[in-house]
């Protein structure tokens, strides 16, 4: 069985590693990974310049680009698309509530889910030192279970570990976070003010969200949809009345969506 591991931290990471060690009894582990750090870079990928791939060692591979570009060039290029699964981690620093919309370690879980390949991404809280040992482990634990089992058509998992005691693990819904002090400004030569993103975080603890969960101390696992769609909002929505630019009042939703009612 092929399994594709990468992260967001780089191929050097230590936590990418323990990973990779911690699935390669339970089939041919294959590491392609950022050359740099790539935190919170999202699902970008590269398409404005060329990307290459470096062997670093027998079934090591780093790529001049993101956590997104590596799984799409590991399973068409390198890796195959009949990888059994794609595992994205163990990152330095949780993933919780909306910070997953940062994080290039949940990214890669997505590009793997697009493309066919059961996945996941899996986040170490941090503390003093770094520590992967138990994240790793809970990995393989749930890399096992996955591949008996597939996960849910389009639906991949975001785990995090936290560094306290665990007291269980907790399957939750993604939570809220709210920044306070966003963005800190230093003066430079000549007006040239330079900012630094990253305000002190505030969590909204709503009870069954993986926010509440972890602070608990639990491992949690949330199950994230490729599918963004808001399907209530779009009956609520569909009342607005849009007139289409130029068509006057008989102007109505195109084809393809709900037409907009008067
Ligand atoms: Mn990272």
């Amino acid at each position: 069985m092929k399994i594709l591991v990468t992260n967001d931290d780089g191929v050097r990471a230590p936590g990418l590693a323990a990973l990779a060690e911690a699935l390669r009894p339970l089939g041919e582990v294959t590491v392609v990974a950022p050359a740099a750090e790539m935190s919170a870079t999202a699902h970008a990928l590269t398409l404005t310049r060329p990307l290459r791939v470096k062997r670093l060692s027998k079934g090591v591979y780093s790529v001049d680009g993101t956590p997104t570009d590596c799984v799409y060039l590991a399973l068409y290029e390198i890796v195959g698309r009949d990888a059994a699964l794609v595992a994205s981690g163990v990152n330095w620093g949780w993933n919780l509530g909306d910070d997953i919309t940062y994080s290039g370690t949940v990214a890669a879980a997505l590009e793997g889910t697009l493309l066919g390949c059961p996945s996941f991404a899996v986040s170490q809280e941090r503390s003093g030192r770094p520590a992967f040992g138990r994240a790793a482990a809970f990995a393989r634990t749930l890399a096992r279970r996955i591949l008996e089992e597939g996960l849910p058509k389009d639906v991949y998992l975001n785990v995090n570990v936290p560094a306290r005691r665990i007291r269980g693990v907790a399957f939750a819904a993604q939570g809220k976070r709210i920044y306070h002090d966003g963005v800190s400004a230093t003066p430079g030569q000549g007006g040239k003010t330079t900012y630094r993103i990253g305000g002190y975080p505030e969590w909204d603890e709503q009870p069954g969200s993986d926010i509440a969960a972890f602070r608990a101390g639990c491992i949690t696992i949330t199950p994230l949809r490729v599918d963004l769609t808001d399907r209530k909002a779009i009956s609520r929505l569909s009342r607005w009345t849009l007139p289409v630019p130029g068509a006057g009042r008989e102007g109505r939703g195109g084809p393809g969506g709900r037409a907009s009612r008067r």
